[in-house]
């Protein structure tokens, strides 16, 4: 293929994540090539701290983030890296409930109260690799705000201090709305789409950020990207979707944009996110089976 076209045209995972059910102007986000060089960083990760969790408002923990956190950690696992996860008390059995649904042993801590938390977690787990997945980060004003605009440093803790510590650990986030940890890569252009987006736009940065329509959709991108250098599947298949986003849902999780507790992610329905892991599962396959 000559390289003109080649640089023209998106790798199909790029144009997988840019796909912007949401209309959050995800391709003015997106950066292509991101998956692939986050999967690149992780390809050798000995020790992987996985954090994710969002609760938007009280009682309402969303079905965005621990399905693609488990995901990700299912195939680091694979790969031979130590996986853990940290997240707030409530979203422990979310992320238990999801990694019980890929079969897989669940190491969640919930993150400590008080000053010494990031240090202390960051000592106890020595990451070589952070990972955020649609896990609340902070604004220029030290606030946590949901895409409403609304304070909920109330109900998440501040995780994000993790990744504003100066430690070794190579750092990958991973987001959809610009409140995240790790939008702080992109907050410039974020900021410029309006009010709200200046107000709400986090200033974590972190050294792979990745963009996608839905946040677990850019976990499972990654995922994809890491089967091409593996040479092997590493995604989990879309019957396994549907029953990780059912588990999630029966153990207390809520649809983070309708808030209704029902098995749909970010307002899109069960069959919509299974098409987009049997799409993922192609566009990994076609890296690796070159006509
Ligand atoms: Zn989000
Ligand atoms: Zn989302």
């Amino acid at each position: 293929m000559p390289a003109a076209r080649a640089r023209a045209t998106p790798d199909l995972i790029d144009q997988i994540l840019a796909l912007d059910p949401g209309r959050r102007a995800i391709a003015a986000l997106a950066r292509p090539g991101a998956a692939a060089a986050a999967a690149r960083a992780l390809l050798r990760a000995r020790r992987a701290l996985i954090v994710t969790g969002f609760t938007v408002e009280p009682e309402t923990h969303e079905t965005d983030g621990p399905p693609g956190a488990a995901v990700l950690g299912r195939a680091l696992r694979a790969l031979g890296a130590d996986v853990r996860y940290v997240t707030d008390q409530v979203n422990v059995p979310l992320l238990e409930a999801v990694l019980d649904a890929l079969g897989e042993p669940a190491d969640v801590s919930v993150y400590p109260d008080g000053d010494g938390a990031a240090r202390a977690v960051l000592a106890a787990t020595r990451p070589t690799h952070l990972v955020a997945i649609e896990r609340p980060g902070r604004n220029r004003a030290g606030d946590y705000l949901n895409m409403r605009g609304e304070s909920i440093a109330a109900w998440n803790a501040p995780v994000d201090d993790l990744f504003m510590r100066r430690s070794r650990a190579t750092t990958i986030g991973i987001g959809d709305g610009g409140n995240e940890i790790g939008m702080g890569a992109a907050r410039a252009t974020f900021a410029r789409l309006g009010r709200l987006e200046a107000r709400i736009a986090s200033v974590v940065r972190v050294d792979h950020l990745v963009v996608a329509g839905v946040s677990n959709w850019g976990g499972y991108g990654v995922v994809a990207a890491l089967s091409r250098l593996a040479g092997r599947e590493l995604l989990h298949t879309p019957d396994v979707e549907r029953r990780m986003i059912e588990a999630c849902v029966a153990a207390g999780a809520s649809d983070g944009v309708t808030r209704r507790r029902e098995p749909t992610v970010d307002g899109l329905p069960l069959e919509v996110h299974a098409a987009v892991v049997e799409l993922l599962r192609w566009a990994a396959r076609s890296g690796i089976i070159r006509a």
